[in-house]
Protein backbone atom coordinates (compact mmCIF):
# COMPACT_ATOMS: atom_id res chain seq x y z
CA UNK A 1 0.00 0.00 0.00
CA UNK A 2 1.52 3.51 -1.08
CA UNK A 3 0.38 6.57 1.38
CA UNK A 4 -0.11 10.12 -0.49
CA UNK A 5 -0.25 13.55 1.33
CA UNK A 6 -2.41 15.44 2.51
CA UNK A 7 -0.53 18.96 1.06
CA UNK A 8 0.09 16.79 -1.85
CA UNK A 9 3.20 18.07 -3.09
CA UNK A 10 5.26 15.24 -2.03
CA UNK A 11 5.61 12.01 -3.99
CA UNK A 12 3.62 9.51 -3.14
CA UNK A 13 5.60 6.74 -0.74
CA UNK A 14 5.36 3.50 0.60
CA UNK A 15 4.29 2.29 4.46
CA UNK A 16 8.42 2.08 5.92
CA UNK A 17 8.85 5.69 4.33
CA UNK A 18 5.95 7.11 5.75
CA UNK A 19 6.32 5.75 8.88
CA UNK A 20 10.17 6.50 9.00
CA UNK A 21 9.22 10.40 8.05
CA UNK A 22 6.17 10.95 10.15
CA UNK A 23 5.20 13.43 8.13
CA UNK A 24 5.42 14.04 4.42
CA UNK A 25 8.55 16.28 2.76
CA UNK A 26 5.65 18.94 1.96
CA UNK A 27 4.94 18.59 6.13
CA UNK A 28 1.34 16.95 4.93
CA UNK A 29 -0.25 14.05 6.69
CA UNK A 30 -0.01 10.78 5.28
CA UNK A 31 -3.32 9.04 4.03
CA UNK A 32 -3.62 5.37 2.39
CA UNK A 33 -3.91 5.37 -1.15
CA UNK A 34 -7.16 2.92 -0.55
CA UNK A 35 -9.26 1.53 1.96
CA UNK A 36 -10.96 -1.94 0.58
CA UNK A 37 -13.44 -2.85 2.80
CA UNK A 38 -13.36 -6.26 4.11
CA UNK A 39 -15.61 -8.83 2.90
CA UNK A 40 -19.48 -9.51 5.06
CA UNK A 41 -18.11 -12.91 6.08
CA UNK A 42 -15.29 -11.06 8.10
CA UNK A 43 -17.97 -9.21 10.17
CA UNK A 44 -20.70 -12.54 10.39
CA UNK A 45 -18.01 -14.45 11.90
CA UNK A 46 -15.97 -12.29 13.55
CA UNK A 47 -17.30 -13.36 16.77
CA UNK A 48 -15.26 -16.47 16.17
CA UNK A 49 -11.98 -15.03 15.94
CA UNK A 50 -9.38 -13.98 18.34
CA UNK A 51 -8.04 -9.98 18.83
CA UNK A 52 -5.10 -10.63 16.76
CA UNK A 53 -7.01 -12.16 13.94
CA UNK A 54 -9.13 -9.50 13.84
CA UNK A 55 -6.67 -6.63 13.43
CA UNK A 56 -3.84 -8.59 11.33
CA UNK A 57 -7.00 -9.11 8.71
CA UNK A 58 -8.01 -5.35 9.14
CA UNK A 59 -4.66 -4.11 8.96
CA UNK A 60 -2.47 -6.16 6.62
CA UNK A 61 -3.73 -4.48 3.36
CA UNK A 62 -2.06 -0.98 4.10
CA UNK A 63 1.10 -3.15 6.09
CA UNK A 64 2.11 -6.32 3.55
CA UNK A 65 4.24 -6.95 1.59
CA UNK A 66 6.40 -4.22 3.35
CA UNK A 67 6.02 -6.07 6.19
CA UNK A 68 5.91 -9.76 5.65
CA UNK A 69 2.28 -11.53 6.46
CA UNK A 70 4.27 -13.74 9.13
CA UNK A 71 6.62 -10.48 11.10
CA UNK A 72 3.42 -8.73 10.53
CA UNK A 73 1.15 -11.28 12.67
CA UNK A 74 3.99 -11.50 15.89
CA UNK A 75 3.51 -7.59 15.78
CA UNK A 76 0.05 -7.98 16.33
CA UNK A 77 -0.06 -10.55 18.47
CA UNK A 78 2.91 -8.67 20.75
CA UNK A 79 0.93 -5.45 20.62
CA UNK A 80 -2.26 -6.89 21.62
CA UNK A 81 -1.49 -9.71 24.84
CA UNK A 82 -3.93 -7.57 26.89
CA UNK A 83 -7.92 -7.51 27.20
CA UNK A 84 -10.25 -4.83 25.97
CA UNK A 85 -13.48 -5.18 27.70
CA UNK A 86 -16.59 -4.00 27.08
CA UNK A 87 -18.34 -2.74 30.33
CA UNK A 88 -22.25 -2.28 30.34
CA UNK A 89 -23.36 1.05 31.79
CA UNK A 90 -27.08 0.88 31.43
CA UNK A 91 -29.46 0.13 28.49
CA UNK A 92 -28.41 2.56 25.97
CA UNK A 93 -24.86 3.53 27.06
CA UNK A 94 -21.42 0.81 27.63
CA UNK A 95 -17.89 1.89 27.55
CA UNK A 96 -15.26 -0.08 26.24
CA UNK A 97 -12.23 -0.05 28.36
CA UNK A 98 -8.72 0.80 26.79
CA UNK A 99 -6.58 0.67 29.74
CA UNK A 100 -5.25 -2.60 30.24
CA UNK A 101 -2.40 -2.22 28.61
CA UNK A 102 1.09 -1.58 29.94
CA UNK A 103 0.44 2.39 30.68
CA UNK A 104 -2.93 1.96 31.84
CA UNK A 105 -3.58 4.71 28.02
CA UNK A 106 -5.15 3.55 25.07
CA UNK A 107 -2.29 4.78 23.12
CA UNK A 108 -0.38 1.37 24.20
CA UNK A 109 -1.97 -0.39 21.40
CA UNK A 110 -0.40 2.52 18.77
CA UNK A 111 2.81 2.94 20.88
CA UNK A 112 3.53 -0.71 20.98
CA UNK A 113 2.42 -1.42 17.32
CA UNK A 114 4.59 1.47 15.91
CA UNK A 115 8.05 0.52 17.82
CA UNK A 116 7.64 -3.01 16.33
CA UNK A 117 6.98 -1.87 12.95
CA UNK A 118 10.11 0.67 13.58
CA UNK A 119 12.32 -2.22 14.84
CA UNK A 120 11.85 -4.23 12.23
CA UNK A 121 12.35 -1.65 9.48
CA UNK A 122 15.08 -1.13 11.40
CA UNK A 123 16.64 -5.03 11.87
CA UNK A 124 19.76 -4.03 9.84
CA UNK A 125 20.58 -1.32 12.11
CA UNK A 126 21.87 0.46 9.32
CA UNK A 127 19.74 3.92 10.53
CA UNK A 128 18.94 5.34 13.63
CA UNK A 129 15.90 6.95 13.92
CA UNK A 130 15.31 9.43 16.79
CA UNK A 131 11.18 9.77 17.72
CA UNK A 132 10.76 13.11 18.51
CA UNK A 133 7.08 13.12 20.56
CA UNK A 134 4.90 16.10 22.40
CA UNK A 135 2.66 14.83 25.20
CA UNK A 136 -0.07 16.28 26.67
CA UNK A 137 0.02 13.51 29.18
CA UNK A 138 -0.83 9.40 28.37
CA UNK A 139 1.41 9.68 25.13
CA UNK A 140 4.83 10.07 26.66
CA UNK A 141 4.21 7.37 29.23
CA UNK A 142 2.52 5.15 25.99
CA UNK A 143 5.60 5.33 23.90
CA UNK A 144 8.48 6.05 26.21
CA UNK A 145 7.02 2.11 27.44
CA UNK A 146 6.53 0.91 23.99
CA UNK A 147 9.99 2.05 22.48
CA UNK A 148 11.99 0.76 25.38
CA UNK A 149 15.04 -1.04 24.33
CA UNK A 150 14.19 -0.72 20.99
CA UNK A 151 17.54 -1.02 18.95
CA UNK A 152 18.23 1.76 16.68
CA UNK A 153 15.86 4.05 18.04
CA UNK A 154 16.51 6.70 20.32
CA UNK A 155 12.76 8.26 22.12
CA UNK A 156 12.70 12.18 22.82
CA UNK A 157 9.72 12.97 24.82
CA UNK A 158 8.49 17.00 25.56
CA UNK A 159 5.93 17.34 27.98
CA UNK A 160 4.67 20.84 29.59
CA UNK A 161 6.17 21.19 33.22
CA UNK A 162 3.45 20.90 35.84
CA UNK A 163 0.56 19.92 33.45
CA UNK A 164 0.87 16.23 33.36
CA UNK A 165 -0.43 14.40 36.02
CA UNK A 166 2.40 13.15 38.73
CA UNK A 167 1.85 9.13 37.65
CA UNK A 168 2.19 10.45 33.83
CA UNK A 169 5.38 12.30 34.84
CA UNK A 170 6.44 9.37 36.62
CA UNK A 171 5.63 6.82 33.46
CA UNK A 172 7.09 9.29 30.95
CA UNK A 173 10.62 10.28 33.28
CA UNK A 174 11.96 7.15 35.08
CA UNK A 175 12.85 4.54 32.23
CA UNK A 176 16.02 5.72 31.28
CA UNK A 177 18.54 4.10 28.55
CA UNK A 178 16.94 4.90 25.31
CA UNK A 179 13.95 7.51 26.19
CA UNK A 180 14.84 10.96 27.16
CA UNK A 181 12.32 13.21 28.73
CA UNK A 182 12.65 17.01 28.10
CA UNK A 183 10.32 19.35 30.60
CA UNK A 184 9.05 22.45 28.41
CA UNK A 185 8.39 25.26 30.30
CA UNK A 186 5.48 25.81 28.72
CA UNK A 187 2.33 24.39 27.62
CA UNK A 188 1.47 21.10 25.55
CA UNK A 189 0.83 23.67 21.95
CA UNK A 190 4.48 25.06 22.37
CA UNK A 191 5.38 21.30 22.62
CA UNK A 192 4.02 20.23 19.40
CA UNK A 193 5.07 22.94 18.14
CA UNK A 194 8.86 22.84 18.83
CA UNK A 195 8.42 19.21 17.49
CA UNK A 196 6.85 20.46 14.45
CA UNK A 197 9.38 22.97 13.72
CA UNK A 198 12.46 20.69 14.37
CA UNK A 199 10.80 18.42 11.64
CA UNK A 200 11.16 21.49 9.52
CA UNK A 201 14.22 22.33 10.69
CA UNK A 202 16.61 21.44 7.83
CA UNK A 203 19.93 21.59 9.67
CA UNK A 204 18.69 19.74 11.86
CA UNK A 205 16.87 17.11 9.80
CA UNK A 206 20.08 16.76 7.40
CA UNK A 207 22.15 15.15 10.35
CA UNK A 208 19.29 13.09 12.07
CA UNK A 209 16.40 11.00 10.72
CA UNK A 210 13.49 12.25 13.00
CA UNK A 211 10.42 10.66 12.97
CA UNK A 212 7.28 11.24 15.29
CA UNK A 213 5.19 9.20 17.45
CA UNK A 214 2.07 11.10 17.48
CA UNK A 215 -0.93 10.31 15.89
CA UNK A 216 0.20 12.13 12.82
CA UNK A 217 2.45 8.91 12.26
CA UNK A 218 0.33 6.55 10.43
CA UNK A 219 1.98 3.50 12.50
CA UNK A 220 0.78 4.95 15.41
CA UNK A 221 -2.96 5.95 14.33
CA UNK A 222 -3.96 2.95 11.98
CA UNK A 223 -4.03 0.18 14.73
CA UNK A 224 -6.31 2.11 16.81
CA UNK A 225 -8.98 0.85 14.54
CA UNK A 226 -8.64 -2.42 16.35
CA UNK A 227 -11.05 -1.05 19.13
CA UNK A 228 -13.93 -0.62 16.96
CA UNK A 229 -13.70 -3.77 16.04
CA UNK A 230 -13.19 -5.17 18.69
CA UNK A 231 -16.52 -3.56 20.78
CA UNK A 232 -18.37 -4.62 17.80
CA UNK A 233 -17.43 -8.29 17.87
CA UNK A 234 -18.34 -9.00 22.02
CA UNK A 235 -22.00 -6.58 21.44
CA UNK A 236 -22.92 -7.31 17.92
CA UNK A 237 -25.21 -10.33 18.89
CA UNK A 238 -26.88 -7.69 21.48
CA UNK A 239 -27.68 -4.13 19.82
CA UNK A 240 -28.70 -3.37 16.10
CA UNK A 241 -26.98 -0.21 16.11
CA UNK A 242 -24.42 0.89 17.59
CA UNK A 243 -22.75 4.92 17.96
CA UNK A 244 -19.46 5.32 19.13
CA UNK A 245 -18.71 8.45 21.94
CA UNK A 246 -15.11 9.18 21.47
CA UNK A 247 -13.23 11.88 23.59
CA UNK A 248 -10.90 13.67 21.72
CA UNK A 249 -7.81 15.40 21.50
CA UNK A 250 -6.35 15.19 17.99
CA UNK A 251 -8.82 13.02 16.98
CA UNK A 252 -6.70 10.34 15.87
CA UNK A 253 -8.34 7.75 17.65
CA UNK A 254 -11.75 9.06 16.59
CA UNK A 255 -10.14 8.81 13.02
CA UNK A 256 -8.96 5.52 12.99
CA UNK A 257 -12.94 4.71 13.89
CA UNK A 258 -14.11 6.21 10.82
CA UNK A 259 -11.17 3.79 9.29
CA UNK A 260 -13.01 0.75 10.39
CA UNK A 261 -16.30 1.93 9.24
CA UNK A 262 -14.81 2.38 5.77
CA UNK A 263 -13.56 -1.14 6.20
CA UNK A 264 -17.31 -2.10 6.47
CA UNK A 265 -17.61 -1.59 10.25
CA UNK A 266 -21.40 -1.13 10.79
CA UNK A 267 -21.16 2.27 12.71
CA UNK A 268 -24.46 4.30 12.44
CA UNK A 269 -23.00 7.62 13.82
CA UNK A 270 -19.67 8.98 15.57
CA UNK A 271 -19.71 11.77 18.34
CA UNK A 272 -16.73 13.70 19.35
CA UNK A 273 -16.67 14.34 22.84
CA UNK A 274 -14.42 17.75 23.62
CA UNK A 275 -13.84 19.26 26.87
CA UNK A 276 -13.49 23.47 26.76
CA UNK A 277 -11.05 22.62 23.64
CA UNK A 278 -13.99 23.27 21.07
CA UNK A 279 -12.25 23.78 17.77
CA UNK A 280 -14.16 20.91 16.03
CA UNK A 281 -17.61 21.92 17.80
CA UNK A 282 -17.39 25.25 16.46
CA UNK A 283 -16.67 24.06 12.94
CA UNK A 284 -19.35 21.67 13.38
CA UNK A 285 -21.37 24.82 13.65
CA UNK A 286 -19.69 26.99 11.99
CA UNK A 287 -17.93 25.52 9.14
CA UNK A 288 -14.98 27.67 9.70
CA UNK A 289 -11.99 25.85 10.79
CA UNK A 290 -10.27 28.01 13.91
CA UNK A 291 -7.50 26.56 15.89
CA UNK A 292 -7.24 28.19 19.34
CA UNK A 293 -4.56 28.42 21.98
CA UNK A 294 -4.98 25.34 24.03
CA UNK A 295 -6.83 26.23 27.46
CA UNK A 296 -5.83 23.45 30.94
CA UNK A 297 -8.65 20.81 31.86
CA UNK A 298 -8.97 18.27 33.65
CA UNK A 299 -9.00 15.84 31.34
CA UNK A 300 -5.69 17.50 29.62
CA UNK A 301 -4.87 14.38 27.35
CA UNK A 302 -7.47 16.33 24.97
CA UNK A 303 -6.06 20.06 25.98
CA UNK A 304 -5.60 20.27 22.18
CA UNK A 305 -6.13 23.84 20.19
CA UNK A 306 -5.54 22.47 16.89
CA UNK A 307 -6.41 18.91 16.32
CA UNK A 308 -3.70 17.33 13.86
CA UNK A 309 -6.09 14.78 12.55
CA UNK A 310 -9.15 16.71 11.46
CA UNK A 311 -7.89 16.69 7.73
CA UNK A 312 -7.79 13.19 7.83
CA UNK A 313 -11.32 13.01 8.89
CA UNK A 314 -12.40 15.06 5.86
CA UNK A 315 -10.40 13.33 3.63
CA UNK A 316 -12.21 10.19 4.75
CA UNK A 317 -15.77 12.20 4.13
CA UNK A 318 -14.75 13.54 0.44
CA UNK A 319 -14.03 17.08 2.31
CA UNK A 320 -17.61 17.73 1.88
CA UNK A 321 -19.43 19.25 4.83
CA UNK A 322 -22.53 17.72 4.85
CA UNK A 323 -20.96 14.39 4.32
CA UNK A 324 -19.30 14.81 7.04
CA UNK A 325 -22.19 16.04 9.25
CA UNK A 326 -23.89 12.99 8.94
CA UNK A 327 -21.38 11.18 10.36
CA UNK A 328 -20.12 13.08 13.33
CA UNK A 329 -21.38 15.45 16.07
CA UNK A 330 -19.32 16.94 18.41
CA UNK A 331 -20.16 18.81 22.11
CA UNK A 332 -17.95 20.06 24.30
CA UNK A 333 -18.03 20.21 28.16
CA UNK A 334 -16.76 22.14 31.14
CA UNK A 335 -14.72 20.60 33.73
CA UNK A 336 -17.91 21.03 36.22
CA UNK A 337 -19.74 19.25 33.75
CA UNK A 338 -17.31 16.75 33.52
CA UNK A 339 -16.84 16.20 37.56
CA UNK A 340 -20.66 15.62 37.36
CA UNK A 341 -20.78 12.94 35.38
CA UNK A 342 -17.76 11.76 36.97
CA UNK A 343 -19.81 11.33 40.32
CA UNK A 344 -23.00 10.13 38.05
CA UNK A 345 -21.36 7.08 36.96
CA UNK A 346 -19.93 6.82 40.52
CA UNK A 347 -23.22 6.73 42.33
CA UNK A 348 -25.60 5.91 39.80
CA UNK A 349 -24.01 3.17 37.70
CA UNK A 350 -21.24 2.00 40.20
CA UNK A 351 -18.36 2.99 37.47
CA UNK A 352 -15.19 4.68 38.22
CA UNK A 353 -14.16 6.60 35.11
CA UNK A 354 -11.58 9.12 34.52
CA UNK A 355 -12.35 12.29 33.21
CA UNK A 356 -11.79 12.05 29.84
CA UNK A 357 -14.25 8.88 30.15
CA UNK A 358 -16.76 11.05 31.68
CA UNK A 359 -16.56 13.27 29.00
CA UNK A 360 -17.21 10.69 26.27
CA UNK A 361 -20.23 9.62 28.61
CA UNK A 362 -21.48 12.96 28.64
CA UNK A 363 -21.01 12.73 24.93
CA UNK A 364 -23.23 9.85 24.73
CA UNK A 365 -25.80 11.07 26.68
CA UNK A 366 -26.45 14.06 24.64
CA UNK A 367 -26.33 12.14 21.27
CA UNK A 368 -29.61 10.10 22.82
CA UNK A 369 -31.39 12.98 23.88
CA UNK A 370 -32.80 13.04 20.23
CA UNK A 371 -31.22 9.23 18.42
CA UNK A 372 -31.24 6.05 18.85
CA UNK A 373 -28.78 3.71 19.19
CA UNK A 374 -26.48 2.04 21.75
CA UNK A 375 -23.50 4.11 22.49
CA UNK A 376 -19.93 3.29 23.06
CA UNK A 377 -17.99 5.47 25.27
CA UNK A 378 -14.60 5.21 25.02
CA UNK A 379 -12.50 4.81 28.38
CA UNK A 380 -9.33 6.17 27.38
CA UNK A 381 -7.24 5.98 30.55
CA UNK A 382 -7.57 3.98 33.82
CA UNK A 383 -9.07 6.78 36.88
CA UNK A 384 -5.73 6.46 38.95
CA UNK A 385 -3.71 8.56 36.10
CA UNK A 386 -6.15 11.26 36.89
CA UNK A 387 -6.17 10.49 40.93
CA UNK A 388 -6.97 13.76 42.27
CA UNK A 389 -9.59 14.50 40.61
CA UNK A 390 -11.30 11.27 40.43
CA UNK A 391 -11.08 10.81 43.98
CA UNK A 392 -12.04 14.09 45.39
CA UNK A 393 -14.98 13.78 43.20
CA UNK A 394 -16.02 10.45 44.22
CA UNK A 395 -14.49 10.85 47.72
CA UNK A 396 -13.54 6.94 47.81
CA UNK A 397 -9.66 6.16 47.37
CA UNK A 398 -9.31 3.76 44.23
CA UNK A 399 -6.44 1.68 44.46
CA UNK A 400 -3.52 2.02 42.53
CA UNK A 401 -2.56 -0.93 39.73
CA UNK A 402 0.01 -2.69 39.88
CA UNK A 403 1.64 -1.35 36.59
CA UNK A 404 1.35 1.70 38.20
CA UNK A 405 2.48 0.99 41.80
CA UNK A 406 5.55 0.16 40.00
CA UNK A 407 6.97 3.66 38.66
CA UNK A 408 5.81 5.45 41.55
CA UNK A 409 8.86 4.88 43.75
CA UNK A 410 11.31 5.63 40.66
CA UNK A 411 13.43 8.88 40.28
CA UNK A 412 12.10 10.89 37.86
CA UNK A 413 14.77 12.14 35.28
CA UNK A 414 13.85 14.71 32.91
CA UNK A 415 16.02 17.85 31.24
CA UNK A 416 14.59 21.08 31.50
CA UNK A 417 13.54 23.27 27.95
CA UNK A 418 12.64 26.46 27.76
CA UNK A 419 13.17 27.25 24.07
CA UNK A 420 13.58 25.51 20.83
CA UNK A 421 17.13 25.99 20.35
CA UNK A 422 17.66 24.61 23.83
CA UNK A 423 15.74 21.74 22.35
CA UNK A 424 17.93 22.05 18.48
CA UNK A 425 21.24 21.93 20.52
CA UNK A 426 20.03 18.83 22.72
CA UNK A 427 19.30 16.62 19.84
CA UNK A 428 22.28 17.56 17.99
CA UNK A 429 25.10 17.04 21.20
C1 LIG B 1 -4.62 11.01 23.85
C2 LIG B 1 -5.79 10.86 24.71
C3 LIG B 1 -7.07 11.23 24.27
C4 LIG B 1 -7.30 11.89 22.93
O1 LIG B 1 -7.03 11.04 21.84
P1 LIG B 1 -6.83 11.67 20.38
O2 LIG B 1 -6.54 10.51 19.51
O3 LIG B 1 -5.69 12.62 20.48
O4 LIG B 1 -8.09 12.36 20.04
C5 LIG B 1 -8.14 11.00 25.11
N1 LIG B 1 -7.97 10.46 26.33
C6 LIG B 1 -6.76 10.10 26.80
C7 LIG B 1 -6.65 9.56 28.16
C8 LIG B 1 -5.64 10.28 26.00
O5 LIG B 1 -4.46 9.94 26.46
Amino acid sequence: MNYYSLNRKAPNTTFADAVVRGLAPDKGLYFPESITPLDTYFFETIENKTNAEIAFEAIKQFIVPEIPEIILKTIVEDTLNFDFPVVNINKNISTLELFHGPTMAFKDVGARFMARCLGYFNKSNTHEVTVLVATSGDTGGAVANGFLGVKGVNVVILYPSGKVSDIQEKQLTTLGQNITALEVDGVFDDCQDMVKRAFMDEELTSQMQLTSANSINIARWLPQLFYYLFAYKQLKSKYKDIAFSIPSGNFGNICAGMVAQKLGLPVKHFIAANNANDTVVNYMTTQSYEPKPSVQTISNAMDVGNPSNFIRIQELHDNDFETLKANLSSYSYTDEETKTALLELYASHNYVADPHGAVGYLGAKAYLENNEAHVIFLETAHPTKFLDVVEDVIKKTVPLPSQIEAVMDKEKVAVAVSSYEELKQFLLK
